[in-house]
């Protein structure tokens, strides 16, 4: 009846089910110790949403975490560490990365477990792979729900582009591409994932001005990760 009653105050309270869940285990010596450790609760359990939310909303390929992850393979530059990685530092500096080495070396798994850090640290990411992003942005050109676009871009502080330079792309492609990475400009952190040497980059897109521009933008405040050795793929593959 009670538990009723305070299930009731909670939804109406907008405090969850959290609460009514846990009240009955909590030990206090006090009203006021009861009430900091019920606040406690309640502030904790909402973090765990809004960090579930954000994961949710960043659309992540899949679920990869930093903690599987092995970096004896990955040079890093000389101002990061795998804690300031961690600790997302390159995001509150508006800072790039860029993940640079062969298939299956953990590019993908890296910048999804860096994007589920920035969402524990209340940074909003969104990740597509470029390809995708450059056709969602070139269907919302068409239909005329470009603006509803950008702005879903807009929220974010991290954007994800994977698999950088898998496919070419055509005109229209790089300017909206561009047109993207000048938007994210020293106002949002961008994550790219590629296998393509930056003397390369001109092949992949129609345009050699827009190419250096783009390029000038991302390095800018970029730091580069290198994923050495070979494919992790390979090296575990269980065919003989
Ligand atoms: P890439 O994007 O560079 O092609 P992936 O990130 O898709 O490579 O990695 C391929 C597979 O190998 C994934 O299942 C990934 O979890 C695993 N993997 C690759 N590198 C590592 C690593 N350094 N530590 C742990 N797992 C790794
Ligand atoms: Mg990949």
């Amino acid at each position: 009846m009670q538990k009723e009653i305070i299930q009731k105050l909670c939804r109406q309270l907008r405090l969850g089910s959290h609460i009514s869940e846990v009240y009955s285990e909590i030990e206090a010596s006090s009203n006021e110790d009861f009430l900091i450790k019920i606040l406690n609760e309640a502030v904790r359990s909402r973090e765990i949403e809004r960090r579930n939310r954000y994961i949710q909303q960043a659309k992540f390929d899949l679920i990869k975490g930093i903690d599987t992850f092995d970096f004896s393979n990955i040079t890093l530059p000389d101002t990061v560490t795998i804690d300031s990685l961690c600790s997302c530092e390159f995001a509150s500096k508006k800072q790039n990365l860029i993940l640079y080495g062969r298939p299956g070396t953990g590019k993908t798994h890296l910048a999804i477990a860096i994007g589920m850090q920035a969402c524990k640290r209340d940074y909003r990411v969104i990740y597509f792979k470029t390809s995708r992003l450059v056709n969602l942005l070139a269907q919302s050109k068409a239909n005329k729900t470009e603006n509803k676009f950008w702005k879903r871009l807009e929220k974010a502080d991290v954007l994800i582009l994977d698999e950088w330079g898998y496919i070419p792309f055509e005109r229209v492609g790089t300017q909206l591409l561009f047109e993207a990475i000048s938007d994210c400009y020293e106002k949002r952190s961008v994550i790219i994932t590629t296998n393509l040497p930056f003397d390369e980059w001109n092949t992949i897109f129609y345009d050699q001005k827009l190419t250096t521009a783009i390029l000038d933008r991302l390095v800018h405040h970029g730091l580069l990760l290198m994923h050495e050795g070979q494919s992790y793929r390979l090296q575990h593959s269980k065919m003989q």
